[in-house]
């Protein structure tokens, strides 16, 4: 019998040997860097004579890999492969795609740190955020499995004489899956299994600063023994390939985690019905946070400022669910806000292939420009409490301090755009009602955490404050699948809840049957 999920624990690297074995996968990676990869469609490789070129954050002149770029006619080579590969993928039975998974599962587990080694240098996660992203990918195969094992059993009617009746979860058709990099392995297998277990077949278009990862995915995918064309692999410029394929007639959903900017554009083409197209696109799109702690006047400050700066810095800050935004009490503004201060200066940073640096690269050449910009900004909106400018490496590495900017008004634009880097603002609030009018004063409404002893206060927060996802007395990163199911309101996306129960529903529709013998 299949046992109750359960997530995977993560890896104590205080444990030298855990310590020795991640090292070794470090190594073993860095021996395969810089080949070549082909893109897959319909369990074909192909080639294009173009390519991606994916390097390490931390020393750009480091090739991770390369891979084949897509253009438009490959886009709908993948979208022709998935469809025939629907028609068959359709009639297998849940409970049979969900074995899929669990052997992807099990392989992933096997390749543990291996799979997080990729992500410590392609994308520069320390090593307890790359096996974290490990785990809940594992997760995600797990809850999906057993998730759609519980749809196939349909759900129960009232009884009606004279009648059989049912219910069933049919797939949907094609879909399009674009995941961001952030989250380079977890959330581009949560939201691709979703899809393949539910019977759909997918046309997976990667990040381009994370295709190795991805290829990864893909390789465990095919090693589970998915059928061709269930699964194709086209990384390409989401102006080209992701454009074409959201765009295409034969395209049926979209599930997409990425930008504010890019979801609703996305939202926008699908919504637009194509020459031919016999249905309504669906948009599953996970998007942007600005999300907030905040921190009430009877608090131990201690404890506030540890969770303030671990949300905050935690993999850079380059969390979808970071707390960029500090709203403390008038009462303990001072005391928190040294506290964040003290704490944040003693983050250690560096290429995190060392296990004791705590903050690695941004992503980006592009991402540093423009987080470095956001820092400016803030300099003249705010008063600099420390950080604010980058810490360059002989490497040419991404690096950036960890930035917190105090005295800012909560709408200002640090405090109202996502800046998608290790970049806090501090706000201060004259009452708890104040604090949360703050909170819920931008577009999104991703995350959010409320520190108080105050039961009352606590109440409030449960009611007013107006996130997908809110923490009492913890900090507002490191959901857990099965655990916190996961997406926000307004501008950060539609409303879906990854790695909870109501999620495969997104990927299916459901038919009633009735028969009278
Ligand atoms: P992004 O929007 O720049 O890119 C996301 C994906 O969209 C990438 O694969 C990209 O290639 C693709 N893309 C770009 N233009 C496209 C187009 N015109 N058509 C189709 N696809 C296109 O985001 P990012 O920089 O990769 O990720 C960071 C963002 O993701 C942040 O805003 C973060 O908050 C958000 N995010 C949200 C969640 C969530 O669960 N809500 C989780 C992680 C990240």
């Amino acid at each position: 019998m299949l046992t109750e999920f359960r997530n995977e624990p993560f890896t104590d690297f205080s444990q030298p040997d855990n310590e020795k074995a991640m090292a070794a996968a470090i190594a073993r990676v860095r021996s395969q860097l810089g080949k070549q990869h082909p893109l897959v469609v319909g369990g074909e490789r192909l080639e294009t004579g173009n390519w991606i070129v994916s390097t390490n954050p931390a020393a750009p002149g480091e090739v991770i890999g390369k891979f084949a770029r897509a253009g438009s006619a490959e886009a709908e080579m993948a979208m022709q492969a998935a469809a025939k590969a629907f028609q068959e993928w359709k009639r297998v039975p849940g409970h049979e795609r969900a074995r899929y998974l669990f052997k992807a599962a099990a392989l992933m587990r096997a390749r543990k740190l291996e799979l997080a080694a990729w992500m410590v240098l392609e994308i520069g996660k320390n090593w307890a955020e790359a096996d974290g992203d490990v785990a809940e990918a594992i997760d995600f195969c797990e809850f999906y499995g057993r998730e759609m094992i519980r749809l196939s059993q349909g759900q129960p009617l009232t009884p009606y004489a004279g009648e059989e009746n049912e219910l069933v979860y049919i797939p949907l058709g094609v879909g399009i899956v674009i995941p961001p990099w952030n989250f380079p392995l977890a959330i581009l297998t949560g939201m691709t299994t979703a899809s393949i277990v539910c019977g759909n077949t997918v046309v997976l278009k990667p990040s381009s600063e994370t295709p190795a990862t991805a290829f990864q995915f893909l390789s465990i995918m095919e090693e589970a023994g998915l059928p061709p064309g269930v699964l194709n692999f086209v990384p390409g410029a989401g102006s080209e390939v992701g454009d074409y394929l959201v765009g295409h007639r034969q395209t049926r959903f979209i599930a997409f985690t990425g930008s504010k900017e890019v979801g609703l554009r996305i939202n926008e083409l699908a919504a637009r019905p194509q020459k031919g197209q016999i249905w309504i696109k669906r948009v599953i799109a996970e998007m942007g946070g600005k999300d907030a702690i905040i921190v009430d006047r009877d608090v131990d400050p201690d404890l506030a400022a540890e969770g303030i700066a671990a949300s905050a810095f935690g993999f850079q800050g380059q969390k979808c669910s970071a707390c960029s935004r500090a709203i403390l009490h008038k009462d303990i503004y001072d005391q928190v806000l040294a506290k964040v201060v003290e704490r944040t200066g003693k983050l250690t940073m560096g290429p995190v292939e060392d296990r004791h640096n705590f903050l690695g690269p941004v992503s980006s050449k592009s991402a540093y420009g423009s987080i470095l910009q956001y820092i400016e900004v803030g300099k003249k909106e705010g008063r600099l409490a420390t950080g604010g400018e980058p810490a360059p490496t002989p490497e040419g590495g991404f690096f950036i301090k960890p930035t917190v900017i105090a005295d800012v008004s909560p709408t200002a634009r640090i405090a109202q755009e996502e800046i998608f880097g290790p970049v806090l603002s501090v706000i201060k609030a004259d009452s708890w009602s104040q604090a949360l009018e703050f909170a819920n004063n931008t577009e999104f409404g991703l995350t959010g955490a409320a520190y108080s002893r105050n039961r009352r206060h606590l109440e409030q927060a449960r009611q007013e404050f107006h996130v997908g996802n809110l923490y009492l007395n913890r900090k507002c990163t490191g959901a857990l699948v099965g655990v916190h199911p996961f997406g926000g309101f307004n501008m950060s996306g539609t409303d879906s809840k990854g790695g909870g129960r109501d999620y495969l529903l997104l990927f299916t529709q459901a038919k009633a049957i009735s028969e009278r013998y």
